[in-house]
């Protein structure tokens, strides 16, 4: 029996690309995956099966969504370029459980397309080769919009993947991390060669995976004064924690007050944010919510 000639070899791509005269626009992100067994390790971490629900962003000539729909319920995708859904039509045409939404992921009312695509109880997962130019800002408004989907298993650049996955004290460690980290268990799986694509990225990429969590890690009393105030410790990473916030409220807490805050939080302020663990920037949000509140 002969196997199946997957989409995602460089052959297949090539012969593709060549029949829509199809040019990479970079500005779009467009690295298409070349790998079949890069695409297998992806959705062997994703762990979806027959009754999984899956989104991607941005399917491309369709490499991985062809994967995503032989071992999955439904694949919805969502693309920006227009110039790409004949082509999908065409290479996706063996697969009646693909869905492709002509739209840009970050204008997109993605829980209003899950109500309409999945079955209510269905489990949810993203499984995508994001478009590096906007990786963060796609997965930031995944997370804060609080959808209904269990995992994300994406391909990204390997120093924004560590970048979300670093621990406290680590060189990657920062305000990214708490981010991610405050709304998913998050660990980077694989690291994969520039070799993968067509054409080659400059930057070598990661598979990341993020469980979400059911509730948040730590108790915070003010969400956005957490988030705040996360970034204004990393706001010059040299600087002490003290420095940091002192240069942040300014003319609105003065420098004693911040001292007095910070023994109150059982905080060094001599400390670097690089430092502190997401239940110590907890501590310090519930301790400087007060003070900021009057
Ligand atoms: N999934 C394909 C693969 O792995 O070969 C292509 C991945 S490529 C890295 C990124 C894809 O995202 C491109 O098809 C690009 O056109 C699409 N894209 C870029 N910006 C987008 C956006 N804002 N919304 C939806 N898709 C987008």
């Amino acid at each position: 029996m002969s196997r199946k000639k997957y989409i995602a070899t460089p052959t297949q791509t090539k012969q593709i690309l060549d029949q829509y005269r199809f040019t990479f626009k970079k500005s779009l992100g467009q690295n298409f995956l070349i790998d079949v067994n890069i695409l297998e390790n992806i959705i062997h971490h994703a762990g979806i099966d027959q009754t999984s629900g899956v989104i991607e962003i941005g399917p491309g000539i369709g490499a991985l969504t062809e994967q995503l729909a032989i071992h999955s319920d439904h694949v919805l995708a969502f693309e920006i370029d227009q110039r790409l859904l004949p082509v999908l039509k065409h290479t996706l045409s063996d697969y009646d459980n693909v869905s492709v939404v002509h739209q840009d992921i970050l204008e997109a009312d993605v829980n209003q397309a899950i109500k309409a695509h999945f079955h209510p109880e269905q489990p949810v997962h993203v499984v995508a080769n994001l478009p590096y130019y906007i990786t963060t800002p796609i997965l930031m408004k995944l997370l804060h919009e609080d959808l209904p989907v269990s995992t994300l298993t994406v391909m990204i650049q390997k120093e924004v993947a560590q970048r979300m996955a670093a621990s406290p004290s680590q060189k990657s460690y920062g305000s990214l991390s708490i981010a991610v980290q405050y709304y998913t268990e998050a660990q980077v799986v694989m690291t994969v060669p520039k070799t993968a694509f067509m054409p080659q990225p400059n930057v070598d990429s990661s598979i990341l995976k993020l469980v979400k969590r059911q509730t948040p890690p730590v108790d915070v009393v003010d969400e956005d004064l957490f988030f705040t105030l996360v970034r204004a410790s990393f706001a010059q990473r040299r600087k002490t924690l003290r420095n940091n916030l002192n240069a942040f409220y300014k003319q609105r807490l003065d420098k004693q007050a911040i001292t007095d805050l910070l023994e109150e939080a059982g905080i060094d302020g001599t400390r670097r944010g690089e430092s502190l663990s997401m239940e110590e920037f907890a501590q310090l949000t519930n301790t400087f919510v007060q003070a900021t509140q009057n």
